[in-house]
């Protein structure tokens, strides 16, 4: 590690503004793809520091600061910058409680835009240690299909850039500010969702020899659906198959016409998904051909696994290391079923991404991501930034 007394005493500098910083986007929340004040906000702060940007999309922009360090290097660094269709809850009094009703930043993503924004200022400074470019991504629409990640790639603007290495975060609760935790391979699931409808013939209860019995169709579909991970999935291979949702029927003594079914895979490879599709619907087919019955099957493709290469992940390790000591970096030994559109940006580059600790008793930041009152305790920054910062100068 070089640079490590530098990059401390610019991160000291600059925390107070991203704790301003995010605190202003706290209070001005914006839904995926919908983010057009966040997007004129952190244009202005590019403005500020001289860096010029582009706009591939509608919302959100690519941010380019140049090296002075002849080289064809480029690395980027990628912030999602929405906030969820939802109300917050808590202190409505306090300095940054969500001004927009129905929208709010219970995901940390104001955090990820802030601290994005201090890293600019630290490799402002920084800018004759730097070689090659690093391309600082305000990505919109993580949190909604089909992923900002997803149609930034679809542009090739970061093709036509040939990154050669990316890195994000996410902001974690479960962590105490000046951890972090990644792992190489699958760090994130797949999450693709499933809808199911099965189509009988509506009867009297007591006539069920005159009717097609959609019920007990769809409880034959749900616990043969259950078999699927036992019987068709590798044994050392990670699935989950969940109907989260059962709507069918309206009294006691009707045969109904139809049952609908949501449901929600969740798989560490995208074979893994296919097979569990395919047998869902051999499935269904099976029993509603046999009851003489019919269906209905829609499963939508979410999110690929987020998948971290080997070089990358050490990077974020070994970085973390030399700047907080070896305590602060963690290796996860298994990955967890949520999922992340970074993993678009995977597809193409090397990349890795990793969980930084955001949650502490003391400032009510130990919810977990969704919840009504997520909070993000403001030395998460003081950790984040450095990093993000020391990933650019210290890639080789
Ligand atoms: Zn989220
Ligand atoms: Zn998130």
């Amino acid at each position: 590690m070089h640079l490590k007394k530098e990059l401390l005493e610019l991160t000291g500098k600059y925390v107070p503004y991203m704790i301003e910083t995010r605190r202003y986007l706290h209070q001005h929340p914006e839904v995926s793809y919908k983010e057009f004040e966040t997007t004129k906000f952190i244009k202005a702060e590019l403005d500020k520091l001289e860096i010029s940007y582009d706009s591939p999309l509608e919302t959100g922009c690519v941010g380019i600061i140049e090296g002075a360090i002849e080289s064809e290097k480029v690395i980027a660094l990628r912030a999602d910058i929405d906030a969820l269709a939802m109300s917050e809850e808590g202190d409505a009094k306090s300095t940054f409680f969500s001004k927009n009703e129905g929208a709010a930043h219970c995901c940390g993503h104001d955090a990820h835009t802030a601290n994005l924004l201090g890293v600019a200022k630290i490799l402002s400074e920084l800018k004759e240690h730097i070689s090659g470019k690093v391309l600082l991504i305000f990505q919109p629409g993580e949190e909604k299909l089909p992923g900002g990640g997803r149609l930034l790639c679809e542009t090739e603007y970061l093709q036509k850039h040939n990154v050669n290495a990316i890195y994000g975060l996410h902001t974690d609760p479960s962590q105490s500010p000046g951890k972090i935790a990644t792992k190489s391979g699958p760090l994130m699931g797949s999450p693709d969702e499933f809808e199911v409808e099965i189509f009988g013939k509506g009867g009297h209860a007591a006539r069920p020899h005159e009717a097609i019995d959609p019920i007990v169709m769809a409880s034959q579909f749900i616990t043969s659906a259950q078999t699927i991970v036992s019987r068709s999935v590798d044994p050392t291979d990670a699935a989950v198959v969940t109907i989260g949702k059962i709507e069918g029927g309206t009294a006691h003594n009707i045969i109904p016409e139809s049952v609908r079914m949501l449901g929600t895979v969740r798989t560490l490879s995208k074979s893994t998904a296919d097979t569990i599709a395919e047998r869902l619907e051999a499935i269904l087919k099976g029993i509603c051909e046999g009851a003489g019955g019919s269906y209905s099957f829609t499963f939508n493709r979410g999110y690929p696994v987020v998948n971290n290469t080997v070089e990358e992940t050490a990077q974020i390790l070994t970085s973390m290391k030399a700047l907080f000591g070896e305590e602060s970096a963690t290796e996860l030994e298994k990955p967890i079923m949520a999922g992340e559109d970074f993993a678009f940006y995977q597809e193409h580059f090397p990349g890795a991404f990793f969980f930084a600790g955001s949650g502490a008793p003391e400032s009510d930041s130990q919810y977990v991501w969704h919840h009504p009152k997520y909070n993000v305790d403001d030395r998460f920054f003081e950790y984040a930034a450095p990093l993000m910062a020391s990933l650019v100068v210290d890639k080789k």
